[in-house]
């Protein structure tokens, strides 16, 4: 289960918190390690995300309606007028998901594994539809953007200032679904946007 982890940079003692992480980021000087059978593996500098208020803290519990979840990893993203932040989160019954945090709007989000037939990123215009399963999305943003920081355990590695296209959609019922052009995979996310005033700390 959880381990004892070393920081090959600075030597701190880091628990580890999730099952299976593939990014640890250490707490104390902030370098981003890929964990390799135990052993963690520095693969850059991760921005320091303290310096900002954010609506969530790392290891705390929240509740939104009747499910609970402790952010136990953050990644940022640079989309060039601005960022945003993708929290990692662990819920109550053990599953592990995303909430996404973009200037005060929050959504919660989860891995779509299969069964979407993404466009290719050239073919996508800003206000053209795209049907994901049955629903009909508008395109709300075609951009890319940058990895500057990240936090606590990820279940992905990630590298420091990488850099990767992605669309937003936006559906019917708040529904929408992002999907990232990764180097070596496309990923699929579907979200609900919620009422902020809705997460209550626990
Ligand atoms: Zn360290």
């Amino acid at each position: 289960m959880a381990l004892t982890l070393t920081c090959p940079s600075c030597g701190n003692t880091i628990n580890q918190v999730t099952r299976s992480p593939q990014i640890v980021v250490c707490p104390v000087c902030n370098s981003t390690n890929f964990l390799n059978n135990g052993k963690l593996e520095d693969v850059g500098k991760s921005a320091v995300l303290t310096d900002t208020p954010s609506i969530f803290e790392i290891y705390k519990t929240y509740r939104h309606k009747d499910w609970k979840f402790t952010p136990i990893g953050r990644v940022r993203y640079d989309y060039g007028d601005g960022y945003w932040d993708e929290w990692f989160v662990r819920s109550d019954n053990d599953k592990e998901t995303w909430v996404s945090v973009d200037e005060g709007e929050i959504a919660i989000e989860s891995l779509v594994k299969k069964g979407v037939s993404v466009p290719p990123f050239d073919d996508v215009k800003v206000g053209g539809i795209v049907m994901i399963n049955r629903d009909r999305m508008t395109v709300i943003e075609k951009n890319s953007c940058t990895m500057t920081g990240a936090q606590g355990e990820l279940p992905f590695k990630i590298i420091p200032n990488e850099s990767y296209n992605y669309i937003d959609l936006l559906g019917p019922r708040r529904i929408s679904f992002t999907i990232e052009y990764q180097q070596s995979s496309v990923d699929c996310y579907k979200g609900v946007w919620v009422d902020p005033f809705d997460i209550v700390e626990v």
